[in-house]
């Protein structure tokens, strides 16, 4: 996809989503719907600031924002760390995310391994459900390749 591509795609989504398309804004979805893997706000914004004038505290508040308006994930991945999914163009709002608990990356995992009947859960809730976010923790890919070396790995708490 070329750039003006992915940006009249951000360019829309944002619109569709009740907010202002700016500049900044169009920015920060782009750089997230072109990863294939959740970042997290420290990843977004060093990828944008070596070709942009964007300053960090805009960054952390355009995600934080589209995370409330539900333009996009907000991941817990660990204590304290969040990471940020931009569910368009991949599957839709509703898939899981697993991350490694050696190495700290998130990933997408395909609605459909997963599925989860949100409408039955709903009826059969008496709590006013307003968000679902399933996470499965767990050994990558490549940390599992890695075999037993546990160097930098967190104790398990
Ligand atoms: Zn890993
Ligand atoms: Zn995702």
């Amino acid at each position: 996809m070329t750039e003006s591509n992915s940006f009249s795609r951000s360019s829309d989504i944002i619109f569709r989503f009740g907010l202002d398309p700016t500049l900044n804004r169009i920015l920060v979805l782009t750089a997230l719907s072109e990863s294939d893997h959740p970042l997290r706000a420290k990843d977004v914004y060093e990828d944008l600031r070596q070709r942009h004038k964007l300053n960090r505290v805009t960054v952390y508040r355009i995600l934080d924002l589209f995370a409330e308006k539900g333009v996009v994930s907000k991941i817990s991945s660990g204590e304290r760390s969040f990471c940020y999914c931009a569910c368009f163009g991949r599957w839709l709002q509703g898939h899981c995310h697993f991350h490694c608990t050696r190495c700290g990356k998130v990933e997408c995992i395909d609605k459909d391994l997963l599925p989860l009947d949100e409408e039955a859960l709903k009826n059969r809730l008496s709590m006013d459900v307003q968000h679902i976010e399933l996470r499965l923790d767990g050994v990558c890919t490549s940390c599992k390749a890695k075999g037993t070396t546990r160097a930098g790995a967190r104790k398990p708490s």
